[in-house]
């Protein structure tokens, strides 16, 4: 059994069927979810039998660095994960002023088609388990400790893949990293980032998630979002409108909207105009995204004029608006460049 997939009250009925004691297995979820310890044998105050036993037991399906980048631009690194089976997964760290946040992937691949986006063009290969996403939080944690003296601030599920098609396990990740028995982390430091899927959108309303939700919205107008965004044919705006204004009525929490510019595609003011006309039924922050190319790109980022007088636009109609020049960029790390460049696979 994959140790790393039980919450604390599911590995409590396992170990109390093998005999150990309650604060034993406190210790041992200490030792998982606080400290981070991937080998049974240097859970020291665990006697050896109980370590003997849960080696028979259980296993840990994790993360392994492989290789990692850094910028020379802006401080950022981009680390590539080799996974139990050979695939591998794409994590960045990113400085700015005031955090350090850690952007982890919740699939290998990932299966749907963004034209803009590099992992979309690789396709899907499978769902990242619970172990694979939070340990990827881990490593990250440690490389940032080691260069730059203190830990990862936030999170952002923006890597490889869509979230919401791998719910349970993202949804698991973000109760170890946010329990107090875990990792005790704020809620408000986690960003899940979406594509859009209408029904996931509303089970997280009806799930009570109290983390952070950006919609990756690209375009305003469905014949034009479809053709970038293939999600948008099931997931039209309306039904993701719909969805967002649920979520808000339950969670009260604003949502963050993604938009980022490609040359003479989706920055023209009409577009801007249909933006706002989408953001009206809840509140919003939107986040204006420069655009970085990558080897399969077909689109250019826009002109600065253009990028200008579409963010004016947008501040005209007193939106709270913020521009996002991706960092990474010198080392592929950027929004839409995750894909297998330093993954030899
Ligand atoms: S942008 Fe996100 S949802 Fe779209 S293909 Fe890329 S990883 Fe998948």
């Amino acid at each position: 059994m994959d140790i790393l997939s039980l919450s604390y009250e599911e590995l409590l009925a396992q170990c109390l069927e093998m005999g150990e004691k309650k604060f034993r297995v406190e210790q041992l979820y200490q030792w998982l979810w606080q400290k981070g310890v991937r080998n049974f044998d240097e859970m020291l105050n665990l006697s050896k039998s109980f370590r003997e036993q849960l080696k028979q037991r259980f296993y840990f399906q994790t993360v392994r660095v492989d290789s990692q980048l850094h910028s020379k631009e802006d401080g950022s690194t981009k680390v590539a994960f080799r996974l139990h089976d050979g695939v591998f997964v794409e994590g960045v760290l990113i400085p700015s002023k005031d955090r350090l946040t850690a952007c982890i992937s919740s699939q290998v691949g990932c299966g749907l088609a963004c034209t803009f986006c590099a992992t979309g063009a690789q396709g899907f290969t499978r769902n990242l388990s619970v172990g694979e996403i939070t340990d990827q939080y881990f490593a990250l944690n440690e490389i940032a400790k080691e260069r730059s003296g203190h830990g990862v601030s936030n999170i952002v599920y923006m890597g490889m893949g869509e979230p919401l098609q791998n719910y349970n396990n993202v949804m698991k990740s973000i109760a170890r990293l946010t329990e107090a028995k875990g990792q005790a982390m704020a809620p408000s430091r986690i960003t899940l980032s979406t594509a859009g899927i209408a029904k996931f959108i509303t089970q997280l309303a009806d799930d009570g998630f109290a983390c952070n939700v950006a919609i990756s919205l690209h375009a305003a107008n469905n014949g034009l979002r479809t053709k970038l965004m293939p999600v948008n044919k099931a997931n039209d705006l309306q039904k993701l409108s719909d969805a967002l204004a649920y979520y808000y009525e339950k969670t009260h929490n604003r949502i963050s909207i993604e938009y980022t510019l490609l040359k003479g595609v989706n920055d023209s003011i009409e577009h801007a105009r249909e933006m706002a006309d989408f953001t009206k039924r809840f509140p919003v922050k939107i986040n204006i995204i420069e655009y970085n190319a990558h080897e399969h790109s077909q689109f250019e980022k826009s002109d600065k004029e253009t990028f200008n007088a579409f963010v004016a636009f947008l501040e005209r109609l007193n939106l709270i608006v913020t521009v996002r020049y991706s960092k990474g960029k010198d080392i592929q790390g950027a929004c839409g460049q995750l894909a297998k460049k330093i993954a030899k696979q």
